[in-house]
């Protein structure tokens, strides 16, 4: 695993966001809407279209995580308020899905 998609600290910030400190020193922070909104599992986005199955507008703001497990040493799986628990966040995944400046912003991106 590369030190940009390696975990070095996972906390729970106020259950409202999940707050991951990669090895290379990033962090990134997601509202647990944001991770619901974009679960890939197969009741959420078409398994080989990649169409979106879920209407983000139905995930509710104040949604919660109840359980964050890892999942092997590759990806986390969470559990939701809503009773959604199919999802699994590789972290490879959940890195390109950081929401900050520097990284939604794909000029930004050095590659
Ligand atoms: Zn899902
Ligand atoms: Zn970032």
């Amino acid at each position: 695993m590369s030190k940009t998609t390696d975990p070095r600290e996972i906390k729970n910030i106020q259950d409202k966001e999940l707050e991951i400190t990669w090895e290379d020193g990033h962090v990134s922070r997601y509202s647990f809407q944001y991770l619901r909104q974009r679960c890939a599992c197969a009741l959420c986005q078409h398994e080989w279209t990649g169409e979106k199955l879920l209407d983000a507008a139905q995930v509710p703001q104040d949604l919660q995580i109840q359980e964050a497990a890892p999942v092997g040493n590759y990806a986390l799986h969470f559990r939701f308020s809503d009773g959604h628990a199919t999802g699994i966040y590789p972290f490879e995944k959940l890195r390109e899905l950081c929401p900050c400046g520097p990284c939604s912003n794909p000029a930004g991106h050095a590659r």
